[in-house]
C-alpha cells in the first residue's frame, strides 16, 4: 500500500484537526525514520520534543518489554512497585519534593493550575472562585477546555466557549507587566522558559530569575511548563536550571515517555503538594506500572547518555552550519541547546508551510510553526554527521527560497 491509501482513510475516517505534512511513516530508529515506501528521513521534530531519547531508543523499549511480562496496570486503588521508585527518581532530577503523575502535557497542567490555586486558596485565603494565575502572550500549555482559555490564539479557541475565568494575560518577556498585574487575588505566575509552539521564542536572559523574584516579593507561585523545554533540550535538564533558580510548581510530559508512551507529571514543593487530599484529583492510568518503568529508564537515558551536554554542543554546531546559509529572506535564527527556530521574513505569497514541503522531498522532515519559521528540533541522540546530512539538504531549499 502506498501513502496515497493511508493518507485516504486518514481523511475519511479520521477528524480533521491535523493539517499533517504528506509522509506516511512506518519505521523508526534514532533520528531515522522510513515512510511506507522505504525511503529514509531525519526526524527534526522529535514529535515536539517527546522523543529527545531518539525513536526506539533499545534500553528504554527493554524496559517496557520488560515490564509487559510482569504488571501493566493497577489503578491507584492498589500500590505497585514501580511508581515510588520513578517518583523518587523524578524528584531527585527535577530538584523538586514531590510528585503527582498524570499521563499527557496537558493533564499536568491542570494538576498544577489545580494545586496552585487550592493552595492559594488555603494558605492565602483566597475565596474559592477568585484566584487568578498570571499567564503570558501567545502562550501554549495544551488543550483542555480550561487551557485554552487562556490561550491567545484564536484557532486554539473559536467556537469553544464559554471559557474558564480565572487568567490575566501580559506579554511574555515583559517582567515590568507581570508586576502591574499582580493582585491580591493572584495565585502564581503560569510561564515557558521558551515558547516553543510560538515560534521558539527564547526571552532575555535573567527573566525567570526576574519572575522568581517577584514570586517571592509577593508570596505567589512560580508554575514552570517545561514540557517542551525539559528533558535536556535547550542544554540543561531543566531551561530553569540555566538560570539557577526552582520553581514552586513544574510541569513535565513529552520525553519523559521516552517516545513510547504518554507519560507525565506536575512536581511541587512539599507544603504546596499537600492540599491535596484522597479524591480530589486523580487518574486512571497515571502513575502505572508500565508508565512508571518506561519513564525511569527515559531519565536514565538522558542521564548516563548526557545528553544535555550534546545538546548544548549539537545546538551549536547547528546554529553555526545554519548562520552559513545565505538568504536575505531569513530573519532570525533563535537558538537554545537543540530548539532552534529560523524565522523567514513574511512573504505574503509563501508562508514557511512550502519549505518543509521541500525539505520533506529531500529527506529531512520539520514542520513550520506560527507560519514563518522553521522549527528543528531533533533527537538529542543526534551527531555532527547527522546535522551535515541535514545541512546538505538543508541549504539547497533554503538558499532557493
Ligand atoms: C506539548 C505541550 C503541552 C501539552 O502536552 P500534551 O501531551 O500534548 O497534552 C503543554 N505545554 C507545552 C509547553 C507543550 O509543548
Amino acid at each position: 500500500m502506498d501513502a496515497k491509501y493511508y493518507i485516504g482513510l486518514d481523511e475519511t475516517y479520521g477528524a480533521h484537526n491535523y493539517h499533517p505534512l504528506p509522509v506516511v511513516i512506518s519505521k523508526a530508529k534514532g533520528v531515522w525514520v522510513w515512510d511506507v515506501e522505504g525511503k529514509k528521513y531525519i526526524d527534526m521534530l522529535s514529535s515536539y520534543s517527546a522523543i529527545n531519547q531518539g525513536h526506539l531508543h533499545p534500553r528504554i523499549v527493554k524496559a517496557a518489554k520488560d515490564q509487559m511480562d510482569k504488571v501493566t496496570l493497577t489503578s491507584r486503588a492498589f500500590c505497585n512497585d514501580r511508581m515510588g521508585p520513578f517518583l523518587k527518581k523524578l524528584c531527585e532530577v527535577t530538584g523538586m519534593d514531590v510528585a503527582l503523575p498524570m499521563n499527557t502535557g496537558a493533564e499536568a497542567v491542570e494538576t498544577s493550575i489545580k494545586v496552585a490555586r487550592r493552595w492559594a486558596h488555603q494558605t492565602k485565603g483566597i475565596p474559592g472562585d477568585e484566584g487568578d494565575i498570571i499567564v503570558m502572550e501567545n502562550n501554549f500549555h495544551g488543550r483542555t477546555t480550561t487551557i485554552i482559555s487562556f490561550s491567545s490564539d484564536p484557532d486554539s479557541k473559536k467556537g469553544f466557549g464559554p471559557f474558564t475565568p480565572g487568567f490575566t494575560m501580559v506579554p511574555y518577556n515583559d517582567v515590568r507587566a507581570v508586576e502591574r498585574a499582580i493582585t491580591p487575588k493572584t495565585v502564581g505566575i503560569l510561564v515557558e522558559p521558551i515558547q516553543g509552539e510560538a515560534g521558539i521564542n527564547i526571552p532575555s536572559p535573567g527573566y525567570l530569575k526576574e519572575l522568581r523574584r517577584i514570586c517571592d516579593e509577593h508570596g505567589i507561585l512560580l508554575i514552570l511548563d517545561e514540557i517542551q523545554t525539559g528533558w535536556a533540550r535547550t542544554g540543561k535538564m531543566f531551561a530553569f536550571m540555566h538560570e539557577g533558580i526552582k520553581p514552586d510548581v513544574l510541569c513535565v510530559g513529552k520525553a519523559l515517555g521516552g517516545g513510547l508512551y504518554p507519560v507525565s507529571a506536575s512536581l511541587a514543593r512539599k507544603d504546596i503538594m499537600d492540599v491535596f487530599t484522597p479524591g480530589s484529583h486523580g487518574s486512571t492510568f497515571g502513575g502505572n506500572p508500565l508508565a512508571a518503568a518506561i519513564g525511569e529508564a527515559a531519565i536514565d537515558v538522558l542521564v548516563d547518555e548526557k545528553l544535555a551536554r550534546n545538546a548544548e554542543k549539537m545546538g551549536a554546531y547547528f546554529r553555526k552550519r545554519l548562520e552559513e546559509i545565505r538568504n536575505p529572506k531569513i530573519k532570525e535564527i533563535r537558538q537554545k541547546g537543540l530548539l532552534i527556530g529560523v524565522e523567514f521574513h513574511l512573504f505574503p505569497s509563501s508562508p514557511v508551510l512550502p519549505i518543509c514541503e521541500r525539505l520533506m522531498a529531500k529527506g529531512v522532515l520539520a514542520k513550520d510553526t506560527h507560519e514563518k519559521t522553521v522549527r528543528f528540533a531533533p533527537p538529542l541522540v543526534i551527531t555532527k554527521a547527522d546535522i551535515d546530512w541535514a545541512i546538505e539538504r538543508i541549504k539547497p531549499v533554503f538558499e532557493s527560497t
